[in-house]
């Protein structure tokens, strides 16, 4: 990318981290250097762009997303019930009777109720899954003109602003 791109920053979207959209839904370039990492998830949201042909409807796209997210669900569960890689062994939470704990200390006695790891199988399904959650994430963000790379930054600057307060 050259920085030739930006010498008209007054006719694009200025983004919250500087760069500037010069043509095309997330064709972005900031002052200066670019960094591979947002050119990565820009790339990846110019592709699905493209690449979606069939589904372009917002009907098609938001039902789409909330699909992917409950074959997220399903993958889990079948690592669990059918592969048996991983297991769930949950329960009420167990805090000592003293009460008063900090936030920091509260952690250590919450569990997560997952036991075991993916194997290699289930871990590519599910992989595969959060692959087709992220092209619809993609997907809806073109069609409401946002750019996910954007609400990424604005996202790690809440939580390292609120830390463990961060939807706690
Ligand atoms: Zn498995």
């Amino acid at each position: 990318m050259q920085a030739s791109m930006a010498t008209e920053p007054d006719r694009g979207v200025r983004r919250v981290d500087g760069a500037v959209r010069i043509r095309g839904p997330v064709r972005w370039c900031r002052e200066g250097v670019q960094r591979m990492k947002d050119l990565l998830w820009d790339e990846f949201q110019d592709a699905v762009q493209q690449g979606l042909v069939r589904h372009r409807s917002i009907l098609d796209v938001v039902s789409k997303f909330q699909e992917a997210g409950i074959r997220i669900s399903r993958a889990l569960v079948k690592s669990v019930t059918s592969c048996g890689c991983i297991r769930i062994n949950a329960q009420k939470n167990q805090f000592p009777p003293s009460g008063n704990l900090s936030l920091q200390e509260l952690r250590t006695y919450m569990n997560d109720h997952l036991e075991g790891e993916l194997c290699a199988s289930c871990r590519e399904v599910i992989e595969e899954e959060f692959g087709r959650l992220l092209f619809y994430t993609a997907a809806l963000a073109n069609l409401l003109d946002l750019n996910v790379y954007d609400i990424l930054i604005k996202e790690n600057k809440k939580l390292a602003a609120l830390g463990l307060y961060h939807l706690s």
